[in-house]
């Protein structure tokens, strides 16, 4: 079998997804939250659900959901602030295991991965024998539930993993990968977001079978440079790679509030979680970064953005949260409401955070 790079045979990938990540860490580490539905994120006025599990979904809540929403549809929700050393941590775990098989890892984010298995280290044959090793390994080391996608490429291994989600894997295979797509709602592809969902509909494209019938001109007119993609992904088709050294330009954080904020407090407070957020990514991922940049959008939509640059890689989480302090401050008070504040760090490097994942816990 060829595929259009001229491979001589179809790729092996797995995507792993941990479930309900970090509300799964929290039930594991607090035994009375158990069977209780958990929302991760910050109960206040303006926070968000940053997890939450299946308990807690069960009622509507979801990831990105302002809490006071979320609080609405399920009262008895139990919020916990999140602990992102903590996730990180487990997150290592996790890499080390994946690392035992292939070192092809291209990590999404701390609870997902691509891993390319078609060569690897155990000389094992069978993908949907590795992804169920390492999906068992991971709950003897961690205690957590993962799932998996196995498939022929990026594209469909991702979208299998949510098929027998919790605790589940799902493969697709090159002979019923095309029928998977046609039948799947453009609208749950990973890369269709919401706006480019909207537009599908308005062009009649619900489902991967209508995708299909688009001409390659027709999709680069309407999507430009993702054109391409969905003309390939409606076949089943997606030659990415597995990227393991995926040099990012940036990493960033955003979040808009369900009101609008007024004064540095608040707008302190909403930034933690995103300072944390960024902050959890560069350590997982071995990140140094030198600039950062706060942006901030106002209630008209109006926009601003401040960014330092330091000489030296910041060190700490207390160096971020010291810079983007400084970079706050001045723009109170505000001259309208703000509606949304975003942290991005740039100028990245690779950099190493010591072998011990640095806790910051009280002991
Ligand atoms: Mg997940």
């Amino acid at each position: 079998m060829t595929n259009d790079e001229g491979n001589e045979r179809p790729r092996k990938i797995i995507h792993v997804d941990m479930d309900a990540f970090y509300a799964s860490v929290e039930q594991r580490d607090n035994p009375e939250l158990r069977g209780l539905p958990v929302a991760v994120g910050y109960p206040a006025a303006r926070g968000v659900v940053a997890a939450a599990n299946y308990e807690a979904r069960k009622f509507g809540v979801h990831s990105a959901m302002p809490s006071v929403t979320a609080q609405r549809k399920c009262p008895d929700l139990i919020f916990v602030r999140p602990r992102f050393d903590v996730y990180k941590a487990v997150s290592l775990q996790i890499r080390a295991i994946f690392a035992e098989y292939t070192p092809m890892i291209e990590p999404l984010s701390l609870d997902e991965a691509y891993l390319d298995v078609t060569e690897n280290l155990k000389d094992m044959e069978i993908a949907t024998e590795i992804a169920a090793e390492i999906r068992a390994k991971i709950k003897q080391v961690t205690g957590l539930n993962a799932s998996a996608g196995i498939s022929y490429n990026k594209f469909l291994a991702k979208m299998a993993s949510d098929l027998n989600k919790p605790n589940g894997q799902a493969v697709i295979t090159p002979k019923n990968g095309q029928a998977f797509v046609e039948a799947l709602p453009v609208k749950k592809f990973h890369g269709v977001g919401p706006t480019t969902a909207e537009k599908m509909h308005r062009l009649g494209i619900e489902t991967g079978a209508d995708l299909k019938d688009k001409t390659l001109e027709f999709l680069v007119e309407h999507f430009g440079k993702s054109g391409p993609y969905f003309y390939g992904i409606a076949r089943g088709i997606d030659n990415r790679q597995v990227k393991p050294d995926r040099v990012r330009k940036s990493v960033g954080a955003e979040d808009t509030f369900s009101e609008d904020i007024q004064s540095y407090g608040p707008a302190r407070e909403g930034l933690q979680p995103l300072i944390e957020k960024v902050w959890g990514y560069c350590e997982a991922n071995e990140i140094g970064a030198k600039t950062v940049k706060l942006k901030v959008k106002y209630a008209d939509f109006s926009q601003i953005t401040r960014s330092k640059t330091v000489p030296a890689p910041l060190q700490t989480i207390g160096d971020l949260e010291e810079v983007v302090g400084l970079l706050l401050a001045p723009i109170f008070p505000p001259r309208r409401g703000i509606r949304l504040l975003g942290v991005t760090l740039s100028s990245l490097e690779r950099r190493t955070f010591g072998v011990a994942p640095q806790l910051r816990l009280a002991l």
